[in-house]
């Protein structure tokens, strides 16, 4: 088959790749706006389950990745300046572009031809072709040019933020609540690299715009995120890469291909990013839409049809509990100032109702004893 592909993400470049090392003769290409060594953002975090579905996968791209990546046995969540290490919570980490860069290795190795520095505006400008693959991310013109075709449904959620980096080293995945005089703040930040971490600053829109952020020059902000965050920083700057604040947009499409085009990784959906599932995601679409050609050969409508039976149900699981998670940081004004330090890391380890007190039970007893304590009744 002749593949083109739009995106040089961890969708497209992963599809990519399980593609071509199942039958070297397809002839794939994937084209990419941004040169080969300039990417957006910091670091990106795979949960331990995400990892475990990567492994069962794929055993080698595992064992590829797998010395490239920070991991840490827990997270610790910081109540205003309480802070709560919760328990069987594994994380890994890696930054962004050395993830790319190692896939980048990995697919061209196979013989897939990667064209950097290329915007594709339009699908004439692919030529003939038997499949298109929409891996360009979460503003992916393939989608919004096609909406109806589609059936997208986008929701902006309305809590701001803005990723930044830090070469401060955080020693666990840690969430930091900072109650301030306009409101709570909220840092993401781990370390990706021994001298570097995330440092994703959120807060919802009124505490954003009591900070006067909507007329901050970005020294300021950067300057005003130091402020909020100085013990926590210890004296480490907050380093920005294009970084601008953002609405996080929720996307949804209700069919997911037409003719020859179909939708991978961002472009089809976005999953917050609280549940660090954005990478993960984009990759096992990648695996359901290699398994359904699989199946189906290059019988191309089957094969798309096959694609969204197959990777449905598992999908809107997740999308799901990325949507109740957004939706608990959007009330995270209200949570830090009415839950006493340990009721707020109980409300955050059972935010999307898949964790109930039974699993924050095993996953941290102490925890859980410590919340027994506050609400006797959970053990009548
Ligand atoms: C603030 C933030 C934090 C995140 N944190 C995490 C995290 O901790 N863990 C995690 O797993 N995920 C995280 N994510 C999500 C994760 O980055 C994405 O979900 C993931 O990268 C999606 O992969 P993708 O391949 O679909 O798209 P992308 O990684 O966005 O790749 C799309 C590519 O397409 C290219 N492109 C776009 N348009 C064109 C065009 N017209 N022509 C050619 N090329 C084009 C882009 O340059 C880009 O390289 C985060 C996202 C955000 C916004």
């Amino acid at each position: 088959m002749k593949i083109q592909i739009v995106g040089a993400g961890p969708a497209g470049l992963y599809f990519a790749a399980l593609m071509k090392r199942h039958d070297a003769s397809h002839d794939i290409t994937i084209h990419e706006r941004n040169p080969r060594t300039a990417t957006w953002g910091f670091g990106v975090v795979f949960s331990d389950r995400a990892l475990d579905f990567l492994r069962a996968d794929d055993e080698a791209l595992y064992q590829y990745l797998m010395p490239h990546l920070e991991t840490w046995p827990e997270i610790t969540i910081v109540h205003d300046f309480t802070r709560i290490p919760v328990a069987g919570n594994g994380f890994s980490s890696i930054g962004r572009l050395d993830l790319l860069t190692l896939l980048y290795a990995y697919v061209e190795r196979l013989g897939v031809k990667i064209v950097f520095d290329t915007e594709v505006t339009s699908f004439a400008q692919l030529g003939p072709c038997d499949l298109i693959v929409g891996a360009n991310g979460v503003s992916s013109w393939i989608r919004a040019e096609n909406e109806a075709k589609f059936g997208t449904r986008t929701d902006w959620r309305p809590n701001k933020f803005i990723w930044y980096g830090t070469s401060k080293a955080f020693n666990s995945l840690t969430l930091t609540f900072r109650n301030t005089d306009v409101g709570v703040f909220c840092a993401h930040h781990y370390r990706y690299r021994p001298d570097r971490s995330t440092f994703l600053v959120e807060a919802e829109e009124a505490t954003w715009k009591r900070a006067g952020f909507d007329a901050m020059s970005p020294q300021d902000t950067i300057a005003y995120c130091e402020r909020v965050f100085a013990p926590d920083l210890e004296g480490h700057p907050v380093i920005s890469n294009n970084s601008y604040w953002r609405n996080f947009p929720a996307i949804w499409n209700e069919h997911w291909s037409f003719d020859k085009v179909v939708l991978v990784g961002d472009a089809l959906r976005t999953a917050h990013f609280s549940i660090g599932s954005g990478t993960r995601l984009a990759m096992e679409d990648a695996v359901a839409l290699f398994k359904a050609f699989n199946e189906c050969g290059a019988d191309i409508p089957a094969a798309l049809a096959r694609f969204q039976a197959l990777r449905l149900p598992p999908m809107k699981s997740i999308w799901d509990a990325a949507n109740v998670s957004a939706h608990w940081y959007e009330q995270m004004d209200e949570l830090v100032r009415t839950l006493s330090p340990i009721e707020f890391a109980y409300s955050y380890m059972t935010r999307t109702g898949r964790v109930d007190h039974d699993e924050v039970r095993r996953r941290d007893p102490k925890l859980a004893q410590a919340y027994e304590r506050l609400h006797p009744e959970l053990l009548k």
